[in-house]
């Protein structure tokens, strides 16, 4: 059994899957979720191919720094390096949740040329930590998507150096990525920006009309 401040993460983790599952985040067993504790370098993350309305406690699997299993033969989420990355590049991060909505899907074709995507005067902006005034301008990156994750890695640690606010980025035609200092704040982000997409895209609908 694990120490009661850790079964406590596990909980509000799988209670934020299910949140996620059931606005419709995480179709066909997609997307993938990690946590990891103050001053542990491992971390727990989704099993591969596990349908996150079902998803349970039993279903993390704790994770070496490289993340590589410990002493667990089931498969991690087959994008662990990801969240591996978005741990080493930012130490403060505990939280790395990633999503497959219609929305992030759609938009990270439809603006894949321009490599991202800015979204600004927006009120629920000051839902990511750190922003004030629906003035700021936050710029999500959109990666090239490959089912050869080091490649995508290498893009994401290549930016995030050049861009050191990033807070989250787009894969094309597959989804989206972002993280926090706690598991709150990363669930905040994500519908942040789950929300914000979709008012980019009913923007977009409206214009063409
Ligand atoms: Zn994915």
């Amino acid at each position: 059994m694990p120490p009661t401040h850790i079964a406590a993460l596990h909980t509000e983790l799988v209670r934020t899957i299910h949140f996620l599952h059931q606005k419709g985040y995480a179709p066909a067993t997609s997307s993938n979720y990690s946590v990891r504790e103050t001053g542990d370098d491992c971390f727990y993350v989704s099993e591969s191919g596990i349908d996150k309305g079902d998803f349970t406690i039993a279903n993390l699997i704790y994770v070496d720094a490289n993340g590589k299993p410990i002493n667990d033969p089931r498969r991690p989420s087959a994008e662990t390096d990801l969240h591996t990355l978005i741990y080493q590049l930012c130490p403060a991060a505990h939280c790395v949740l990633h999503t497959h909505t219609l929305y992030n899907t759609v938009l990270s074709k439809y603006f894949a040329a321009a490599k991202s995507l800015v979204l600004q005067d927006y009120e629920v902006l000051k839902g990511l930590t750190g922003i004030a005034t629906h003035t700021a301008q936050v710029v999500v990156p959109i990666f090239e998507n490959t089912q050869h994750i080091p490649d995508l890695c290498q893009a994401v640690a290549t930016y995030w150096h050049e861009n050191p606010d990033l807070r989250a980025f787009l894969i094309v035609g597959h989804g989206l990525y972002t993280w926090g200092n706690t598991l709150a704040d990363a669930k905040r982000h994500i519908e942040v920006l789950e929300f914000l997409l979709a008012c980019e895209y009913e923007l977009l609908a409206l214009r063409k009309a």
